[in-house]
């Protein structure tokens, strides 16, 4: 067998010619969606993740307003220009680029964000919100990873879902977009004690660890969905996730390559999450 790639490039191009459309007829509406970013400090790889990010708005025919600060910004002068950016109603949504530098604090930063402003999904609100089932801005790679499977027929309704991986960013929030969807979840971390033999209970199995190869056939349940969510820099400079890909696609029935897989859905969902901030709504399903 080999296993249905799930093809996150050609799915997000898709997706962001359809948020074009709404972009546009929001604007014959009076309505320009905006997207703020706050960068602070000279990270590359943060300047990079801002550059694609801009570019990716300008593209859908999203504002996008960048900040950028040098890394001495002090707490309260960040707070500040959040205050200002959540008070300015051409702003629909705002995402502050993480890491900061060590003396600011990234919780005092992420609660400072208006709810219905917090894109990134990130805010301790959401975050409940998202627990008990109410509207609210789901993180973007969770939210791409559950368009992915729905591009791809997977349906998540009583199937047993493997994370593994439990960060606030990736791991907890995608398993509670699968339990909001009926699948029986499990969690796996750095503490789980023989993880092949959980894994290989999974019809949807997630990796969300960042460690190169980690996952190999032997994780892996004849006929399951694998969603590599690792990113990983290999020493030839490229680019690799989680899963032995080669291998453990003989055994899958659907696989996402890395890169070209949850990679390009995140950005996309960034936008998906700034358009229905900008239709004053926490999803944008109508
Ligand atoms: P974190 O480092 O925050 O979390 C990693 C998780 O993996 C932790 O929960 C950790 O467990 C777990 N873990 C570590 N070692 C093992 C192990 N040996 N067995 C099982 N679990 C283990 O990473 P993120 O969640 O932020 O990111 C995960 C990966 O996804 C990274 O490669 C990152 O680059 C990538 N990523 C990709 C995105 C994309 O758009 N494609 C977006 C965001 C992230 P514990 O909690 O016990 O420490």
């Amino acid at each position: 067998m080999t296993a249905t790639l799930i093809n996150g490039k050609q799915i997000a191009t898709q997706l962001r010619s359809e948020l074009a459309e709404q972009v546009t007829e929001l604007v014959s509406k009076g309505v320009q969606p905006s997207l703020a970013v706050i960068l602070v400090g000279d990270d590359p790889a943060s300047h990079s993740y801002v550059r694609g990010k801009e570019k990716a708005c300008e593209k859908a025919g999203i504002l996008s307003i960048v900040k950028r600060h040098p890394s001495s910004l002090k707490e309260d002068e960040l707070l500040a220009e959040i205050d200002t950016l959540n008070e300015d109603s051409s702003v629909h949504g705002i995402l502050v680029q993480m890491p900061l530098p060590d003396h600011i604090s990234e919780n005092a930063v992420l609660e400072r964000i208006a709810v219905d402003k917090d894109v990134d999904g990130f805010h301790p609100v959401n975050a409940g919100r998202l627990i008990t089932g109410k509207d609210s801005f789901k993180p973007c790679t969770p939210l791409g990873i559950m368009k992915m499977l729905e591009f791809s027929g997977v349906e998540p309704k009583g199937k047993h879902a493997v994370v593994v991986g439990r960060s606030h960013l990736v791991g907890k929030p995608v398993g509670q977009l699968l339990l909001n969807q009926d699948a029986t979840v499990t969690y796996c971390h750095s503490k789980t004690n023989d993880l092949a033999s959980i894994t290989r209970q999974a019809d949807i199995l997630i990796a969300a660890v960042g460690r190169v190869n980690m996952i190999g056939v032997e994780h892996v349940k004849p006929g399951a969905a694998v969603i590599d969510v690792g990113i990983n820099r290999l020493d030839n400079g490229k680019l690799s996730g989680d899963v032995q890909f080669d291998e453990v696609q003989e055994r899958a029935g659907w696989i996402t390559p890395v890169p070209g897989g949850v990679g390009p859905m995140t950005i996309t969902m960034l936008l998906y999450n700034t358009v229905a901030a900008a239709r004053g709504k926490m999803s944008n399903e109508s």
